[in-house]
Order: structure tokens, then sequence, then C-alpha cells
């Protein structure tokens, strides 16, 4: 059991970040559990090499570069983060609120969810002679690009993280094939215009109509892989270092489902003070829904502060619902309004 903490945030992406830094600036004791092994949601899971373009006061930043910024801000409170934790269950006991993950149990007053699109992991590749080298020689996930240098990639997928990898890894990379079942891509037209460029320019060979048949290792490690054409079955070795499936995410709010939450398809109907229809659970972030909404990182961040203002006031109804200006706050160094 760990120490009651004023808010739990559900979620460290972008929007718990936020939410966990403006805890701080009110006073409030908070902490952060997360599925995902490491903080950031979807801009650290899925698109950490992206620009993003519409954040305020960046004209353009990595997306990692956000997270970290973000965590830098919110690390000043020295909040705990608990990663690679699934919260299932909200119970109720002596007075406040319990969150249950598979191993823990975090004691809290108030729950901010900001869990995005849910707990999402990567679609796996179907092909069983896939499973053994996850991990060793299969990745579905790009962390450093620069683990790849030097080496023969087959990336699978036609989305737009396939078409971006191409591109971004094809500099880095000794070759650069990338594999689709079909000739109908899902990817921006300016990411395929690019990866069709450097195929014509002989930097990079794409195989539509192809899918994985075999797997083919040089004692233990991957040394290329068999494709097969779908229609002919005509089968193409590809010597290969690694493979990267990029075949989308799989994401589920789960046991958030049965919280008694409103919720409207995926996602949790709020009000204007980001109330759930539960006392003292708020909601912010994508996992919001209501009229007008926009799932932007903006937007978020706006939702995040007046989720942890509204469970501030909600927990010590003595203290006021508008936090007053940062610029003037004693809790920055800076003189008291
Ligand atoms: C490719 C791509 C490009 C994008 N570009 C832009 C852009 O340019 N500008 C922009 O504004 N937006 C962009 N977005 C959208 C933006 O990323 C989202 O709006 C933003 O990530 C939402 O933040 P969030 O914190 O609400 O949710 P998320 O980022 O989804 O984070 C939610 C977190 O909650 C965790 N979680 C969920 N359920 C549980 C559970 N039960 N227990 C524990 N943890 C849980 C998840 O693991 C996740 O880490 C883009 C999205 C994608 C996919």
């Amino acid at each position: 059991m760990h120490e009651i903490r004023d808010i739990t945030i559900i979620g460290g992406g972008p929007t718990g970040l936020f939410a966990s830094f403006y805890a701080g600036m009110r006073g409030a004791t908070a902490q952060i559990v997360d599925t995902l092994p490491q903080l950031g949601g979807q801009l650290t899971a899925l698109y950490p090499e992206k620009y993003i373009f519409d954040v305020a006061g960046f004209a353009k930043v990595l997306a990692k570069d956000l997270v970290h910024s973000l965590t830098e801000q919110t690390a000043q409170f020295h909040f705990p983060s608990f990663l690679g934790q699934h919260v299932t269950g909200l119970e109720e006991e002596d007075g406040h609120f319990v969150l249950v993950t598979d191993t823990d149990r975090f004691p809290t007053r108030s729950v901010v969810i900001a869990a995005g699109i849910g707990a999402f992991s990567p679609r796996r590749l179907p092909q069983q002679c896939a499973d053994p080298w996850y991990g060793r020689g299969i990745f579905d996930n790009v962390a450093d690009p620069e683990a790849f240098r030097g080496q023969k990639i087959v990336i699978i997928g036609g989305g737009d993280s396939a078409f971006d990898w191409a591109h971004q890894l094809r500099d880095r990379a000794a070759a650069v094939t990338l594999v689709h079942r079909s000739d109908k891509y899902r990817a921006h037209g300016a990411t395929v215009g690019e990866v069709n460029a450097a195929v014509a320019a002989g930097r990079t060979t794409l195989l539509p109509f192809y899918e994985l048949h075999e797997i083919i290792a040089d004692g233990d490690r991957l040394s290329a892989i068999v494709v097969r054409e779908v229609k002919t079955k005509e089968t193409r070795t590809i010597e290969a270092d690694c493979v990267l499936p990029m075949l989308g995410f799989i994401s589920d709010i789960g046991p958030l489902a049965e919280w008694g939450l409103n919720l409207e398809k995926h996602e949790i109907v709020v009000n204007s003070l980001m109330e759930t229809g539960r006392p003292g659970v708020y909601a912010a972030g994508d996992i919001t829904s209501y009229p007008g909404k926009l799932k932007l990182i903006a937007t978020g961040f706006a939702e995040a502060a007046t989720a942890v203002n509204q469970a501030f006031h909600w927990i010590y109804p003595d203290k006021k619902v508008n936090p007053g200006h940062s610029s003037n706050m004693a809790v920055f160094g800076q003189k008291d309004d």
C-alpha cells in the first residue's frame, strides 16, 4: 500500500504530465500511474521522432522533446510515477479511493483520468514464426533510431508509422525494405511520395502484395526473412538484421468502462468542470467527450488545469478553484498575490 495522495492521475501522456505539474503548483500531492514502461503516452509510444507544430509556444517540437520538457516541468515537485502498472479497479474505503493495478494499490483522495485512447499495445504479426523473435530481431517500437544504424531493416506495414520509419531510417540503415500485403497505403501522401522517390533512386525497396512467411536464423541471430506474394505464393528471401512490424496499435479502455462513469463509445462524458458524474473522479485529455471536443495536446493541457483545480477544491473546499497567476506564486519563488 502506498502513501495516500491528493490526486492520482491515470495516464502519463501529455495531459497526465501537465496535470501532475498543475497539482504540484496548487500545493496538492500527486502521482501518475501508467501501463506503459515510459512516460509520454502516444507521443512516446507512437511518434517520438515526429515534429508537432501546434503546441503553444513552440514553432515546432519533436514529440519526444515535448515529453522531456513536460517531465522536467513536473519533476520540480518530485512526485512518483508508477510505470508498467495497468489500473484495473477503482474502490472506495475509509472515505477515500483506492486505485487497483495488477500488483499494487494506490490510496488517493481524488482521481484524474487522463487515459487517452486507453491502454494500447502494438498489433503483433499474425505469423507464429515471429513470436520467438520479439525483442531480439523483431521490434515494434523504435525508441532510438540510432540503434538501427548500419542495419539491414525490413519494415512491415502500410500506414503512417511504416512509411515514416522507412523514410527516417533510410540514411542510417544499410538497407531498408518495406513490405506490405497490398498496394493500398494509409500513410500521408507526402511520405509515400518520399519513399517512392527513394525507391526510384534505388535507396529503398518496396514490396507490395507480400507478407512474412518465414524467419531465417544464423545461430541466435535473425539473418533473413522469407516473404511470400499473397496471390502467386512466390517467395523471396531478404537479408535482414531486424524486422520492424508497424501494424498499428490496439487500444482498450478496459476496466474503466465498468466504473459507473458516463461513457459514449469509448470516451468519458464530462461537463465543463471535467466532472465524470462520480464525485471526486475527473477526466481530461483524449479520453473525454463533450460537444465541440478536439482531441489535441493543447486541449488536454487546458482540461488538465480545469480537472486539477476542481479536484483540489473538491478535496479541500476552503481552497479556491481559481489558481491565480503562476507569475505571482510563492511556490516558484515569486511574491504571492
Ligand atoms: C501519429 C500521431 C500524430 C499526432 N500529432 C498531433 C499533433 O501534431 N498535435 C496534437 O495536438 N496532437 C497530435 N496527436 C494527438 C495527441 O498525441 C493526443 O491528443 C495526445 O497524446 C493525448 O494525450 P493524453 O495524455 O490525453 O493521452 P495519451 O497520450 O493517449 O496518454 C494516455 C496514457 O494513459 C495510459 N493508460 C490508459 N489506460 C490506462 C490504464 N487503465 N492504466 C494505466 N495507464 C493507462 C496509456 O498507457 C497512455 O500512456 C497525434 C497523434 C498521433 C497518433
